[in-house]
C-alpha cells in the first residue's frame, strides 16, 4: 500500500497518472479509428470492402497482441517499461498516419493510388498494433497494483479509469474526427499523434508516483545476455522487427491478397493460432492447476468473455457501417440552429496566416485536453510541496470543470461530421456511468443487485435493440429517397451505451475478481482477445452493406438504404437471440 500523503482527491496520485495516460492513448486510438475508414474510402478511394478488410485486420490484430504484451510484462519487463515502450511506438505510428501524400484519382473508373504513402500508412498501423499491445493491458493492471488487495476503493478506482478511457474517446471524435474531416486528414491524424506524445510525457513525469509497483519483479533476468545482447534489448528489438510482417499483413488485407479461403485472411489465421494457444493453455491450466472452485470461476469468466465477444461484434459496427451510413444517409447537425457558420478555409497564405486559421477553426476541446492533465501535473507537484494547502486541488477541479464545459460547447456548436458523431457513444457512456452506479447501489441495498451474468446478458439484449432505430432509419431513407434524421443515430447510441454499461465495466471487474490471481494479466489479455474476434467479425458483417459506387457516379440513396437495413436487422437478431439465450443461462452461471 502507498503512504496516505500520496492521495489526491481520494485516490492514489498514480491512478491519476494512469487515468491521463490512458485518456491520451484512447484519444489517439479512437481519433485515428473514427477517421480511418472515411480516409481510406474518400481520400485513397478504397471500395468499402477493401476498407473494411483493412479495418477488420487492423482492429483484430490490435486487440490480439495485448495477450503477448501482458505476458512479456508479467514475466520480464514489468508494466512501467512496457507502457513507455508501447507509448514510443504509438507516437511514431500516429505521426506516421499524418503523411497523406497525394489523393487517389479516378479516370474512367480506373483508380490510381499513391502507393508510397499507403506503405507508410500500413507501417504506421503496424506500429500502433505493437504499441497498443504493450501499453493497453499493462496500464490497466497498474491501476490494480496501486491499491492494497483489500482496499475498498479498488472498484471505484476502476470506474474512474473507465471514465478516463471514454473521455479520451469523446475528445477523439470531437477533435480528431472534426479536424480530419473539415481541415484535412493530416490534422486529425496529427492531433492523435501529438496527444499520444503528451500522454507519454505525462507518464514519464508521473512514474515516480507508481513507487516501483510496476517495476520488473526480477530485474536481473532483463540483464541476462543472449548472443551478447541483454534480454530487455532483445524484447524491444524483436517487437520492432515484428512491425514489418504486421505492416505486410495490413497491405495484404487491403489488397485482398492471400485471402486463403473465402473470408479467411492471413490476419484471421494468425488470430486463430493465438486463440488456439490460449485455449490449450486454458484447458491445461484449469484441469491441472486449479481447485474445483477456481475451475468453476474460470469457466464462468470464460462464458462472460464469450458474451463480450458477441457484444463487441455489434458495438464495433459503430466505427464501420454506422460511420459510412451516417456519412451517406443521415443529416448531420443535431442542433442545426446553433451550429457555428463555417468560414471557408484557404490554405497557403503564409505560415502565420495558416497557424492563425488553424486555431480559429480548431475545436476548444483541444485546449481542455492539454489543460486538464497539465493542471494535474501542477497540482500534484504543489501538493507534494505544500501538503496542507487545498489550493492545488481546487485549481485542478476548476480546470476539469472548464474542460467539460468546452466539451459541451463543441458538441453543440461545431458542425458535425460522420467521424465526429462517433462522440455520441462515449458521451452517453460518461453521462450514464453515475446513473448506473446509483442504480446498482440502490438495487444492492434492497439485496437485488443483478448477478454479473445477468447484467452481461442484458447488455447483449440492449445492443441488439440499439439496431432497431438504425434499421428504421435505413427503411425510412429507402421509402423516401431522402436523408433521415441524425436523431435515429442518437437514440441508437443511447441504447447501445446502456448495454455497454451493463457489460463492459462489469466484465473488467469480473476478470480481476474471478481469475486465479497469478494469471490475471493473461486473462485480461484474453478479454481483449475476444474483442479481436469481434473486430474481425464486425468487418465481415459490415461487408454485407458494402457499397461500391463506381467513382464519378452518385450514390442512389434508396439502394444503399436497403443493404444497410438488412445488415441492421441481422445484427438486431444476433444481439437479441444471443442475449435471450444468455439470460436463460444466467442462473446456471451464477
Ligand atoms: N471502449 C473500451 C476501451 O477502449 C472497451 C474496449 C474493449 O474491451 N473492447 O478500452
Amino acid at each position: 500500500a502507498l503512504p496516505a500523503s500520496e492521495d489526491f482527491l481520494g485516490h492514489p496520485k498514480g491512478v491519476y497518472v494512469c487515468f491521463f495516460t490512458e485518456m491520451w492513448e484512447r484519444f489517439s486510438f479512437y481519433g485515428m479509428k473514427a477517421l480511418l475508414l472515411l480516409y481510406l474510402t474518400k481520400y485513397h478511394l478504397f471500395g468499402d470492402k477493401a476498407g473494411l478488410d483493412l479495418l477488420g485486420a487492423y482492429g483484430g490484430l490490435v486487440y490480439c497482441v495485448p495477450v503477448i504484451g501482458g505476458l512479456l510484462a508479467d514475466r520480464w519487463l514489468g508494466m512501467r517499461k512496457a507502457v513507455v515502450f508501447g507509448g514510443v511506438l504509438l507516437v511514431l505510428g500516429h505521426i506516421g498516419m499524418a503523411f497523406e501524400g497525394h489523393a487517389a484519382s479516378s479516370v474512367g473508373g480506373i483508380v490510381s493510388r499513391d502507393e508510397g504513402t499507403l506503405r507508410i500508412t500500413y507501417l504506421s498501423l503496424a506500429l500502433i498494433i505493437v504499441g497498443v499491445g504493450f501499453l493497453k493491458p499493462n496500464i490497466s493492471t497498474i491501476v490494480g497494483k496501486l491499491y492494497a488487495p483489500d482496499d475498498p476503493r479498488r472498484d471505484s478506482g476502476f470506474s474512474l479509469f473507465y471514465a478516463g478511457i471514454n473521455l479520451g474517446a469523446l475528445f477523439a471524435s470531437l477533435v480528431c474526427g472534426y479536424l480530419g474531416e473539415t481541415l484535412g486528414w493530416k490534422y486529425g491524424f496529427g492531433a492523435a499523434g501529438i496527444g499520444m506524445l503528451l500522454g507519454l510525457g505525462l507518464f514519464l513525469w508521473g512514474q515516480k508516483y507508481l513507487h516501483g509497483h510496476a517495476d520488473p519483479h526480477a530485474p536481473e533476468t532483463l540483464r541476462q545476455r543472449f548472443w551478447g545482447v541483454p534480454r530487455e534489448g532483445l524484447i524491444y528489438a524483436a517487437s520492432i522487427a515484428a512491425v514489418v510482417p504486421l505492416a505486410w499483413l495490413m497491405w495484404a488485407a487491403a489488397n485482398g491478397s492471400f485471402a486463403l479461403a473465402g473470408e479467411v485472411s492471413l490476419a484471421l489465421l494468425l488470430m486463430l493460432v493465438v486463440l488456439a494457444c490460449v485455449l490449450v493453455w486454458f484447458g491445461f491450466f484449469i484441469t491441472r492447476q486449479c481447485t474445483p472452485v477456481q475451475r468453476q470461476q474460470m469457466l464462468a469468466l470464460m462464458a462472460l468473455i464469450f458474451m463480450a465477444l458477441i457484444f463487441f461484434t455489434l458495438y464495433e459496427q459503430t466505427y464501420g457501417s454506422w460511420v459510412t451510413f451516417t456519412d451517406r444517409l443521415l443529416t448531420k447537425d443535431i442542433f442545426p440552429s446553433l451550429v457555428r457558420a463555417q468560414e471557408p478555409v484557404s490554405w497557403g497564405a503564409g505560415l502565420m496566416a495558416n497557424v492563425a486559421q488553424f486555431f480559429a477553426h480548431a475545436p476548444w476541446s483541444m485546449y481542455s485536453l492539454v489543460l486538464a492533465p497539465v493542471s494535474f501535473v501542477v497540482a500534484a507537484e504543489l501538493s507534494d510541496r505544500y501538503p496542507q494547502s487545498r489550493l492545488p486541488k481546487f485549481l485542478f477541479v476548476a480546470v476539469v470543470a472548464i474542460m467539460l464545459l468546452f466539451m459541451v460547447r463543441d458538441s453543440v456548436i461545431l458542425p458535425q461530421t460522420a467521424g465526429s458523431l462517433t462522440y455520441l457513444g462515449a458521451l452517453f457512456l460518461v453521462l450514464l456511468a453515475p446513473v448506473f452506479a446509483v442504480l446498482w447501489a440502490a438495487l444492492g441495498r434492497r439485496g437485488r443487485d443483478p448477478s454479473k451474468p445477468f447484467k452481461s446478458a442484458l447488455g447483449l439484449v440492449l445492443a441488439g435493440v440499439a439496431f432497431v432505430p438504425m434499421a428504421l432509419a435505413a427503411q425510412q431513407v429507402g421509402a423516401s429517397g431522402q436523408m433521415a434524421s441524425v436523431w435515429w443515430l442518437v437514440l441508437a447510441y443511447l441504447i447501445l451505451e446502456m448495454g455497454e454499461m451493463c457489460l463492459s465495466p462489469v466484465g473488467l471487474s469480473a476478470v480481476t475478481q474471478l481469475s486465479v490471481p497469478r494469471v490475471v494479466s493473461m486473462m485480461m489479455g484474453t478479454w481483449f482477445l475476444a474483442t479481436a474476434f469481434s473486430e474481425t467479425l464486425a468487418a465481415l458483417f459490415g461487408k454485407l452493406a458494402a457499397i461500391e459506387v463506381p467513382h464519378g457516379e452518385t450514390l442512389v440513396l434508396a439502394d444503399a438504404a436497403g443493404k444497410y437495413a438488412d445488415l441492421f436487422w441481422l445484427m438486431m437478431f444476433l444481439g437479441l437471440g444471443c442475449g435471450v439465450l444468455a439470460l436463460l443461462a444466467a442462473p446456471l452461471l451464477k
